[in-house]
């Protein structure tokens, strides 16, 4: 049996289920759900997002669009985008693309966006909610690897597990999805960050790794206890001269040494980065049906 937690088909499937949906929605004459994004700047890693989310959406019949703005856009015009967006009635989410230019807060941006459109689940009432355990729209990226958790169904309940990495969009609402009482979850989580201690003797422990450091290969065999379960969230392209291209795509996790002794893994490319559009989809559905906000 293959190890590999295979984000492709997984995400397939989702999004499978989310198209029938939207067609049903479409067959009521009611309005396909519509995503906006709103990207800053030309950096490529963004406009790639950008565009993987806008085919995903189309790839599922919901409408898309882009607001492109130049890098020097003022906080105060960006504000003004937003404040449109929110009282655009033909908009049902939208998520800002980080990372922003320096000279914009980002908090500032994210407070502003109506939490019943913050399909990014990224406003803090959105953030209060998932931490209360009331319903709201969940962080992408933890929302699709609870997803891979369930289809594949990795048992969490008084699993030790270890998450990499703190940040507000991955690491800490995974330890905070983890720990709650509901399944996937009941686990007993511990969120590690760069002032962690004895790293290498906490993770030897864990039966799950989620690794979101953003680190190329930081996480070795010799850090991983023999059958565990390891999912990783980076996503990096190094240099390789025995590549064609001359680079590779990887994660945050050794992957040829860790998958010898994991009892299951996911790949990048492949694996968490599918996931997290199948989440955001899912976002902009219930924020369409207004499942989460009437
Ligand atoms: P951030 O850079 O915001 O956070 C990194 C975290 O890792 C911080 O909490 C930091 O600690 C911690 N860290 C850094 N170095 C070490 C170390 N040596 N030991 C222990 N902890 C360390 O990362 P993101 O959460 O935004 O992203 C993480 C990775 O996931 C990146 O590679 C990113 O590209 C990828 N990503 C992938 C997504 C996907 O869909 N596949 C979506 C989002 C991100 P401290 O807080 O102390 O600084």
């Amino acid at each position: 049996m293959s190890i590999l937690i295979d984000g492709k088909a997984t995400s397939a499937k989702v999004k499978k289920r989310i198209a029938a949906e939207v067609a049903e929605m479409i067959d009521k004459d009611i309005r396909a759900p519509h995503l906006v994004a709103v990207l800053v700047g030309t950096d490529p890693a963004s406009e790639f997002y950008v565009k993987s989310k806008e085919k995903s959406c189309r790839a599922v019949g919901m409408t898309s669009s882009v607001y492109k703005h130049s890098a020097k856009i003022s906080e105060t015009e960006l504000l003004e985008i937003i404040d449109f967006l929110n009282n655009d009635p033909e908009v049902d989410g939208f998520i800002v693309q980080l990372p922003l230019p320096d000279h914009i807060n980002v908090d500032r941006i994210i407070n502003r966006i109506d939490p019943a459109k913050d399909v990014d689940g990224f406003h803090p009432m959105n953030i209060g909610k998932m931490v209360l355990g009331a319903p709201s729209y969940l962080p992408a990226t933890p929302s699709g690897i609870l997803m891979l958790m369930e289809e594949y169904n990795i048992e969490t309940e008084g699993k030790n597990i270890v998450v990499l990495g703190r940040s507000n969009i991955v690491g800490t609402p995974m330890s905070i999805l983890l720990s709650r009482k509901s399944n996937p979850g009941n686990a007993t989580v511990t969120l590690c960050h760069s002032r962690t201690e004895n790293l290498k003797e906490i993770t030897a422990q864990a039966d799950i790794i989620i690794a979101a450091i953003g680190q190329p290969e930081f996480v070795k065999a010799d850090m991983v206890k023999k059958g565990a379960v390891i999912i990783d969230v980076g996503i990096h392209r190094v240099d390789d001269d025995s590549k064609e291209k001359g680079y590779r795509i990887t994660g945050d996790v050794a992957f040829d040494e860790v998958s010898k002794k994991a009892s299951k893994i996911t790949p990048v490319p492949g694996g968490v980065g599918l996931m997290t559009i199948a989440a955001l989809l899912e976002n902009t559905l219930k924020a369409a049906k207004k499942e989460v906000y009437r």
